[in-house]
């Protein structure tokens, strides 16, 4: 993937693989904001806790998102009035702010130098038939107790027709939070691993039996803090989210303002200063798998139209699941696997949602669950039930079902083929040093079939967000496993048969 700013302005610490059979009393999975922000909270009571991160901590969403910290998510008040009623607007409104405030305390506590710093958030329209929807959120704003303020027509830089401001939202870099939570939780005694992946999970007698390579951690909890779950349990988490796609840039150009942008028009663009000369962007959000260098091309022409750029030095795109019935799922993965916590379908807004799943897990590990933790749960039906649900869920039947009859991808670049044999589809790689790659286009999470991605060399799945490395390596759920190559079917395939 693409490296994102956040990345590329601090280096990693490294942490140790696992090299040995572990017992621990609760084991995480995934070392991102979610993951690292359950085991701080858990380090208060024990440091009998293990985290496992299959790649490097923050690789994943977490350092790659815009930074904001934010109670004001777009115009969502209204979603969640319709959606689950009651109080619920203002019950969210509250666990955000009261997340801000918890990530301030853990960042002064601690010293970790991430830039963190107040400032206002704005939703807002440059389009005049979008004013009625922003006028609809300010009233359930208000109906709910919700402090914003609404902004009249404006010819500033955004020139918007309208846009609601919430004061005293906050942004930082969060790569670099992470990375003092990491450091913060090893201080405490707890062991971080980097490198171990988790590929299957069984359940014992006292807890669960995790696989890490040659190597076993028992756990009597298990965290599956990994954005999308590895493991379903007839959850069907599969079917309850859906993951989407944003591009982000970081432009060099002047922005006056210090406050946090998002607008509700089509295509939804994301704004915040990192400092007097950069701008960070975010938006042009698509499904998976329909990243394409031409969509590439017109997001940066876009922002060079829209800003006086001098430079774009660091593009990228990140993904997130988002619930169809616009809360997350964090809490044990069913009433039978009672032991086993998922956290996931943050739906992008998941620099405060760790915060809250964490301090939730925690909560729920000893037994002492917090208030509201029921509108998190991981069985409600809500979220597969709604219009866009079923729309979205036939739209990835017909995406997988096409993908096994559709004609090859086609694709520009003379390094990467798709070729049938035998009935089944395989993808062709060749890298900068001559070196050649196939691997089996079946998806191992539901059997997709995988495309290639000519943006960031990734073969992902169309239907439910898996991807992986030009050579088969999982680097995003909810597919744990490394795709098959050549070598491990059995009519081993020459890869000159391509050319
Ligand atoms: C474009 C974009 C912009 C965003 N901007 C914002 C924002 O401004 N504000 C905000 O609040 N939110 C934002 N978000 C959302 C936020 O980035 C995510 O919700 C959040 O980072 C999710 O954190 P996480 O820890 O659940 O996932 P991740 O950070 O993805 O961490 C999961 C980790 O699990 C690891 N893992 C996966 N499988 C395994 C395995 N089998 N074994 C071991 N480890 C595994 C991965 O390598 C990864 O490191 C944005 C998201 C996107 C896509």
């Amino acid at each position: 993937m693409n490296t994102s700013y956040w990345l590329a302005q601090t280096a990693a610490k490294h942490y140790p693989k696992l090299q040995a059979d572990q017992h621990v009393h609760i084991a995480i999975v995934g070392g991102g904001l979610c993951g690292l922000t359950t085991a701080y909270y858990l380090s208060s009571i024990t440091n009998n806790v293990v985290v496992l991160e299959a790649d490097t901590i923050g690789f994943g969403a977490s350092g790659r998102n815009t930074g904001k910290l934010t109670a004001l998510h777009g115009a969502k008040y209204v979603l969640l009035e319709k959606h689950h009623g009651g109080d619920v607007p203002s019950i969210y409104y509250q666990m955000q702010k009261e997340a801000i405030d918890a990530v301030e305390g853990i960042i002064e506590k601690h010293g970790i130098a991430c830039g963190f710093e107040r400032c206002s958030a704005i939703t807002f329209t440059t389009e005049k038939e979008n004013v009625a929807q922003l006028q609809d959120e300010y009233q359930c704003c208000l109906d709910h107790q919700i402090p914003v303020h609404y902004l009249e027509k404006s010819e500033s830089f955004v020139k918007m027709e309208a846009g609601l401001e919430m004061k005293h939202q906050a942004k930082y870099d969060p790569y670099r939070y992470v990375l003092g939570l990491a450091d913060v939780l090893t201080e405490k005694g707890i062991d971080v691993y980097e490198h171990s992946p988790v590929t299957s999970l069984d359940h014992k007698e006292n807890g669960y039996e995790l696989h890490v390579g040659d190597h076993c951690v028992f756990a009597q909890h298990v965290v599956l803090a990994t954005q999308a779950p590895i493991f379903d349990h007839m959850g069907l988490f599969f079917a309850k989210t859906y993951p989407e796609v944003s591009h982000l840039a970081m432009i060099n150009t002047m922005f006056e303002s210090n406050a946090m942008y998002i607008n509700i028009d089509d295509p939804l663009t994301s704004y915040r200063k990192i400092d007097d000369h950069a701008l960070l962007c975010g938006g042009y959000a698509h499904p998976c798998a329909e990243m394409n260098p031409k969509d590439e091309n017109q997001w940066l022409n876009d922002l060079k139209k829209r800003f006086t750029v001098s430079d774009i030095p660091y593009e990228w795109s990140s993904q997130d699941w988002i619930s169809h019935d616009h809360l997350p799922f964090i809490g044990p993965i069913s009433k039978k696997e009672n032991h086993l916590y998922v956290a996931y379908g943050f739906g992008k807004w998941g620099n405060t949602f760790a915060n809250i799943a964490g301090k939730l897990i925690c909560s729920m590990i000893l037994k002492e669950p917090m208030k509201h933790h029921e509108l998190f749960a991981c069985d409600r039906m809500s979220s597969l039930f709604t219009t866009k649900s079923i729309k979205i869920n036939l739209e990835t039947v017909k995406k997988l079902l096409m993908s096994k009859v559709k004609t090859l991808q086609d694709l520009s670049s003379s390094n990467v083929r798709v070729f049938t044999m035998h009935h089944h589809k395989y993808g062709y790689y060749r890298d900068e040093d001559g070196q050649e790659y196939i691997v089996d286009l079946t998806c191992p999470h539901m059997g997709c079939t995988l495309q290639f991605n000519e943006v960031e060399n990734t073969w992902d799945c169309p239907c439910h967000g898996s991807r992986f490395t030009c050579f088969g390596e999982p680097i995003k759920g909810p597919a744990n496993t490394a795709l098959s190559t050549d070598t491990d079917v059995l009519n081993s395939i020459d890869p000159h048969i391509i050319k």
